[in-house]
């Protein structure tokens, strides 16, 4: 039930509270928090699945995925705090012989406060309440205000449940997670707008994020929205693998498309071409595979609504023709479709690089390498890009690769994009508009430092540092001491 400002007011109340205490806490009181949150989740039985199965449309099967996927985000950002990773403590020692004398400074992470999360509602477990961003904000130290997603209540519900009981069976106080829901719009911008928050974690569509950004942008104390949004996820065919095999590559690309009722902000929506023979054999096995493909229902009516007008939208715009299209849907359901547009019209229409969230592609057919690099140079900020290629397409196409590098936050060689590993390498963020902020990722342990602000100590008696800095390096963590990266004590 949607909550009263009134309410909301004492809850971001609660929340400045809960961050001064939490900032009192050792670091390892923050790991056994977060490795409880993660056995709380763990431990929740079957309703949490058949809720998400009954809310979301999603199969059994990759809701339990996903359930393990979010536990080991806590754990894994847990270890990775453990291990002293967002806190990057640096050290440079006095030297009182040099002139001037230099002083000893020592520079650690602190949390920025409590942290707006707005989950996302294609993954209603990895990405929603005890998601990626609740998870790395509890492990930054900061409080959570959790606005619920509406098209999950009932799953959200359950999940703030067990975060709840973690925070109290490991002493946190009231206020280091709260679930809320808004009954609209103008609530969710007054919780972006209001002086407690300091960031916001997002994930949706450019619409939402866009706004949020705006709301965080003009208040007094503007602050820092890490919104993830949509992208189009270009993938380039190259001469060389789709004449060795580009009916074995098309079956697997329309693997990755129709995942999920392509349903993921990964989901490979844009292919980029040049016009051959090969191509055409590529194009005639997509069609042969999109027949193959059995319609699934999409997560809410909503989005199944906004795919079809979505994808009217960009098939009628011009010079555009339908490829293959699944026709016989239910309604409610997404039917995968593959539309084609000549390179010369890509250049002259921005409507063509809107998301069509869903299984959805077009192919850009370019007539020669100069179209591919204009039409390369024309796109949006990208979360991914994908490289079908042999190593001979890569070495001959160097200057086209740096600038699908200056697109993307992960480029892809011979693999597709949806799956986005949790580990401490994945970038999932990229220019602008796929994410409001390229410098920083939403998935993996370093997805902690978006709520992390730099505090260096000058001359600060040692035992009044913060663990991380002390000579003795009690967290036995690694430190960059004078330059060197070791965990000897100082
Ligand atoms: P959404 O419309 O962006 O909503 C996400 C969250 O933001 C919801 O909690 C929503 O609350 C809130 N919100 C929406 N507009 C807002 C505004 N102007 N100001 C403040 N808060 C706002 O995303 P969705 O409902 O999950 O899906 C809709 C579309 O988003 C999809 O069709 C797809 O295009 C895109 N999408 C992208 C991703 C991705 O990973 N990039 C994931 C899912 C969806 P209320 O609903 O209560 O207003």
């Amino acid at each position: 039930m949607s909550i009263s400002i009134e309410e909301l007011n004492n809850i971001l109340e609660k929340a400045e509270n809960a961050f001064l205490t939490i900032g009192k806490f050792s670091i390892q009181k923050r790991v056994s928090l977060m490795r409880t949150i993660a056995e709380e989740i763990e431990a929740l039985g079957p309703e949490l699945i058949q809720a998400a199965k009954r809310e979301s449309n999603l199969p059994e099967g990759r809701l339990t995925g996903e359930k393990a996927r979010t536990v080991f985000q806590w754990r894994s950002y847990a270890d990775a705090l453990e291990n002293g990773s967002p806190l990057d403590a640096s050290i440079d020692t006095a030297n009182s012989e040099r002139t001037p004398p230099k002083p000893d400074i020592r520079k650690t992470h602190v949390a920025l406060g409590p942290v707006a999360v707005f989950g996302a509602s294609n993954f209603p477990f990895a990405f929603s309440t005890a998601g990626g961003d609740t998870a790395s904000a509890i492990a930054a130290g900061c409080p959570v205000v959790l606005k619920a997603h509406p098209g999950h209540p009932e799953t959200s519900l359950i999940m703030a449940g067990a975060i709840l009981t973690a925070v109290a069976k490991s002493g946190f106080p009231e206020g280091t997670f709260s679930h809320v829901e808004l009954g609209s719009i103008e609530d969710a911008q007054y919780l972006v707008s209001h002086p407690v928050i300091k960031a916001v974690g997002f994930t949706g569509s450019n619409r939402a994020g866009i706004a949020l950004v705006e709301v965080a942008a003009k208040r007094k104390e503007p602050i820092p929205v890490f919104a993830e949004m949509g992208s189009i996820n270009p993938v380039f065919l190259f001469s060389g693998k789709l004449n060795a095999s580009a009916s074995e590559v098309a079956a697997q690309y329309v693997g990755s498309l129709t995942l999920g009722v392509g349903q993921f902000c990964t989901n490979p929506g844009l292919i980029i071409a040049r016009d051959s023979p090969a191509l055409s054999i590529f194009t005639q096995t997509l069609e042969d595979e999109i027949a193959k493909v059995v319609p699934a229902s999409m997560l809410n009516p909503g989005i199944a609504k906004a795919y079809s007008g979505n994808r009217e939208k960009l098939v009628s715009q011009s010079g555009v023709a339908v490829l293959a299209a699944v026709e016989e849907v239910e309604e409610g359901q997404g039917g995968a479709t593959v539309a084609i547009v000549s390179g010369s019209e890509f250049l002259t229409n921005d409507a063509l690089q809107e998301e069509v969230f869903g299984p959805f592609a077009l192919i850009v057919k370019c007539k020669n390498e100069d179209e591919i690099f204009a039409v390369t140079s024309k796109l949006h900020g990208q979360l991914t890009a994908t490289l079908l290629a042999t190593v001979d397409d890569v070495a001959g196409n160097q200057d086209l690769i740096e600038v699908i590098q200056s697109k993307c936050g992960r480029i892809i060689f011979n693999n597709f994009p949806t799956g986005v590993e949790v580990c401490k390498s994945m970038h999932h963020g990229g220019p602008f508009p796929s994410s409001s902020n390229s410098q920083f990722t939403s998935v993996g342990s370093d997805a902690i430092k978006r709520f992390v602000r730099p505090l260096s100590f000058q001359n600060w008696p040692d035992e009044f540092l913060p663990e991380e800095l002390k000579n003795a390096n009690p967290l036995n963590i690694w430190r960059t001491v004078d330059n060197v990266l070791t965990k000897e004590a100082v």
